[in-house]
């Protein structure tokens, strides 16, 4: 097998038959020397998704799919589709069409030049809200800035990888997963093609402003441990502050007798060092949550059929 495809899909009644016919369109003029595969993830869709992958299955034996028992997310979703491919080179793209299929060809040839990891790479971003390319510019660049290992901004996951990265892939267990972040972990050789991201061809987006907050703290939790470490500095440098403030208020009230009542003062005291607190106990809770997910060591994802 040359080449496996994997498509997530969750509520994409409306693009699955356009998707596969440019998939094929693209794929077959390839020309190449074995065969391709697809592998779809069905992740608990609830329009006709499914019937329509079933029926592909049916019809073309290189398609393949998986039918999770409910909806795990996107990233969990490739990563099942990780599991099971067999292809020497692995393409992940999105069902909706914003990642053009005719990009595959370059992304491809890149690959054959040496490459382990050849990632697309937005340079601009059609039909989507400007709080979502806002909030999307902002964490990519957030979190390259507070990460050790070069993450690339405005790259998603549509990228073909090689075989030795699927493999490497497969060794990492994480539960939390944040799979661009993971693949340049791994390093090798990777480059990258700039391509302009078209607007979803059908249906409506299925990551809501919460699963784009998780997929950001599941990203930063497990590439950075600045947060943390940001805790500690607040910490240390209110506690600084406090301690200034309890000597002027100490010398205050037994040698100069200036003082007042203080009301103001008690108060923002009072609520800047809850705040404080309350935000670092909340960053240490995100990553206990996640050490805890570890821990408990749960299958990543259900199959309730697949073909
Ligand atoms: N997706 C998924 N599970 C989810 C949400 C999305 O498998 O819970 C799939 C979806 O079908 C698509 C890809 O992940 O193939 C990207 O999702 P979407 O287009 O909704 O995200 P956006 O492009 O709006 O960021
Ligand atoms: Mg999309």
């Amino acid at each position: 097998m040359d080449l496996s495809v994997i498509i997530p899909i969750y509520n994409e009644e409306a693009n699955i038959p356009a998707l596969y016919e440019r998939l094929c369109g693209v794929l077959d003029p390839m020309a190449l020397p074995g065969s391709y595969e697809f592998i779809f993830i069905n992740d608990g869709s609830r329009d006709k998704s499914l019937i329509l992958i079933q029926n592909l299955a049916a019809r073309d034996e290189r398609v393949r799919y998986v039918d999770f028992s409910r909806n795990f997310g996107h990233q969990i979703a490739v990563t099942a589709g990780l599991d099971r491919t067999t292809g020497e080179a692995v393409v992940i793209i999105d069902a909706d069409l914003q990642d053009p299929p005719e990009l595959i060809p370059a992304l491809y040839q890149k690959l054959t030049e040496g490459y382990e990891v050849v990632y697309a790479r937005r340079r601009s971003r059609q039909g989507e809200s400007a709080a979502k390319k806002l909030t999307a510019r902002l964490f990519y660049r957030l979190l390259a800035s507070i990460t050790n290992i070069s993450i690339p901004v405005d790259t998603g996951d549509f990228r073909v990888v090689s075989r030795k990265v699927v493999e490497a892939l497969r060794q990492m267990p994480e539960q939390n997963k944040f799979i661009r972040g993971q693949i340049s972990w791994i390093g090798y050789r990777q480059t990258y093609l700039e391509y302009d991201r078209a607007e979803r061809a059908g249906g409506a987006t299925g990551y809501t402003y919460r699963k784009m907050l998780r997929l950001a703290l599941d990203g930063i939790t497990a590439f950075s441990d600045v947060p943390l470490k940001m805790a500690t500095v607040s910490g240390f440098v209110v506690s600084g502050l406090a301690f200034v403030v309890m000597l002027y208020t100490l010398y205050a009230r037994l040698f100069s007798h200036d003082y007042q009542p203080g009301w103001a003062s008690l108060m923002v005291s009072i609520l800047f060092l809850g705040g404080v607190q309350l935000i670092s106990v909340g960053i240490i809770g995100e990553y206990i949550s996640r050490l805890s997910a570890n821990v408990r060591q749960r299958p990543l994802y259900i199959v309730s059929e697949e073909a």
